[in-house]
């Protein structure tokens, strides 16, 4: 049967853009980052390591039209069922391919509860794209009208900011997929039209964030949306079709999964730091911890390279002499809260990237509202090699002891100017230190004289706090400190942050092998 046969219905029969935005999309006020664990798979066995492949749509419901007028939950079905031969015949004998009857958005819950159920170690949903119907051309084929559009090429990597785990295994994704020759798509930029209009998560390898995909959001693991190519440009409907472009897709998927759940130098949590580095944790538990960059709410808006924990890391000589800091100003009722640590080399990497992207700015409103992007480097908000790199430098700021939660980051409300007065930017929980953290403005300069007498008094009382044990501040931010006698001064580091063992004594539950969920 030739495959067009499924689906005969006229293109303005459905809406599929239409139909996709109304029904994967569901409106939630906060996104809340989940505390980042190390992947559950890197400690598994290839057999033991589940895996979800939902195949995206429904047989009735069919999602995309291709440029000859095939449903796009015909390609996906297909796609699907070779990637899971692929994944089963490199030993990943617990994948399972999800399909879904159910239309709208019982069907997307359903999706995730079953992957939820079965304790997935990784979601993928399988797509094919298509681009909203305005934008499709007419033509005549086999004697019916059909819509395309051409311009549109290419694959592309949709996942939630939620999970930094995500991200991650959506990178290798995209660069196994680059490997085997494919391309991705731009289609999605937000200045982009015909797509979904979304802020890139990773410019460089088509990755996309999306905050309110159901099968992304409310899944309990590392979730992507793999839209395989475009079905509604004429040529590449035919491509991705051929089996040669699914074994390319199946490979890198398999490929993918295989490097994610053991990378070579597995980033997983408990592993040993490097020696003479510490969690602070471990040697202060009262200093508070709010590390930004394991998160959404930093200047680039995404967790970042090298940050896979919430956790600060410092060499023993910086935590010890933190520690000390904040046994003075517990007497005064005061507490540290530390944002940044050490932070990877590959995370500095990661801001350099971000610094040639003139266009993304999503976060400018909050973290440089007077500062040309352009520019941060050369006012020196930004350096090439950073002295947090070498583990003795920290960011930190002052809080009331007996503050009770911190407030949390909604990245969906409008942003507010990290230079607006207490109250009203961000409420971050610090006693009045002049602005927002990672303001990068010159109202952050430690001795600016504009702002109020409180904060010029508070930053004193921090920058006094912290000289007093070693710590030398920094002109251009209020928050940065340097330990003076650092023990590797020389020295940039390259770990990742992975979480913390579990303490001695805790029961570890051994997992064995899964049975078959029912699906
Ligand atoms: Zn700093």
């Amino acid at each position: 049967m030739r495959l067009h046969a499924l689906h005969r219905g006229s293109i303005h029969a459905v809406a599929p853009f239409a139909w996709l935005l109304m029904s994967l999309v569901v409106f939630s006020l906060a996104v809340e980052v989940r505390p980042a664990l190390a992947a559950s798979c890197t400690s598994k066995a290839p057999e033991q390591i589940v895996i979800a492949l939902d195949v995206g749509h429904t047989a009735t419901n069919v999602g995309a039209t291709s440029a000859r007028g095939i449903g796009e939950y015909a390609f996906n079905l297909k796609l699907a069922q070779r990637v899971r031969d692929e994944l089963l015949g490199a030993g990943f004998r617990s994948t399972f391919l999800m399909v879904t009857e159910l239309n709208g958005h019982s069907g997307l819950s359903q999706r995730t509860e079953r992957a939820n159920r079965m304790n997935a170690d990784i979601f993928i949903s399988i797509h094919h794209d298509g681009v909203r119907d305005k934008y499709l051309k007419p033509w005549l084929y086999e004697g019916e009208q059909r819509g395309f559009f051409d311009d549109s090429t290419g694959f592309s990597l949709h996942v939630s900011p939620r999970y930094p785990e995500s991200l991650g295994l959506a990178r290798i994704m995209a660069d196994q997929l680059m490997a085997g020759g494919l391309h991705f798509t731009t289609t999605h930029e937000p200045n982009n039209p015909v797509g979904a209009r979304v802020p890139y998560l990773d410019s460089t390898r088509g990755i996309y964030r999306r905050d309110n995909l159901v099968v992304l959001r409310h899944t309990n693991m590392p979730a992507v949306l793999l839209e395989a190519g475009v079905i509604v440009n004429r040529d590449e409907e035919l491509l991705v079709s051929t089996p040669a472009y699914q074994a390319i897709i199946a490979a890198a998927v398999t490929e993918a999964v295989k490097k994610f759940c053991k990378p070579p130098d597995a980033p997983v949590a408990g592993t040993k730091l490097p020696s003479g580095f510490v969690y602070l944790a471990d040697i202060d538990p009262t200093i508070r911890q709010d590390i930004r960059y394991a998160g959404l709410h930093n200047f680039v808006g995404r967790p970042v390279e090298g940050y896979l924990a919430n956790e600060c890391v410092l060499t023993e000589r910086a935590a010890r002499a933190l520690s000390q800091v904040q046994a003075e100003l517990a007497a005064k009722k005061l507490s540290l809260i530390v944002w940044d640590c050490y932070r990877p080399a590959r995370a500095v990497r990661e801001f350099l990237l971000w610094s040639r992207l003139p266009r993304d700015i999503r976060m400018k409103a909050e973290f440089f509202p007077n500062t040309n992007k352009a520019e941060l480097f050369a006012l020196g908000y930004l350096a090439a090699r950073s002295a947090h790199s070498r583990g003795s430098t920290v960011d930190l700021g002052i809080v009331p002891a007996d503050l009770s939660a911190l407030a949390g980051y909604d990245s969906t409300a409008s942003p507010k100017p990290c230079t607006g007065a207490k109250g009203q930017r961000f409420e971050d929980g610090t006693i009045d230190l002049g602005t927002g953290y990672d303001c990068l403005d010159p109202l952050a300069r430690t001795g600016s004289p504009n702002v109020t007498a409180e904060a010029r008094s508070n930053r004193t009382l921090l920058q006094q706090s912290m000289q007093g044990f070693g710590f030398k501040p920094y002109s251009r931010e209020w928050w940065h400190f340097e330990l003076a006698d650092e023990p590797f001064p020389q020295q940039s580091f390259d770990f990742p942050i992975v979480a913390r063992a579990p303490p001695p004594g805790a029961n570890v539950k051994q997992e064995a092998a899964p049975a078959p969920p029912k699906l």
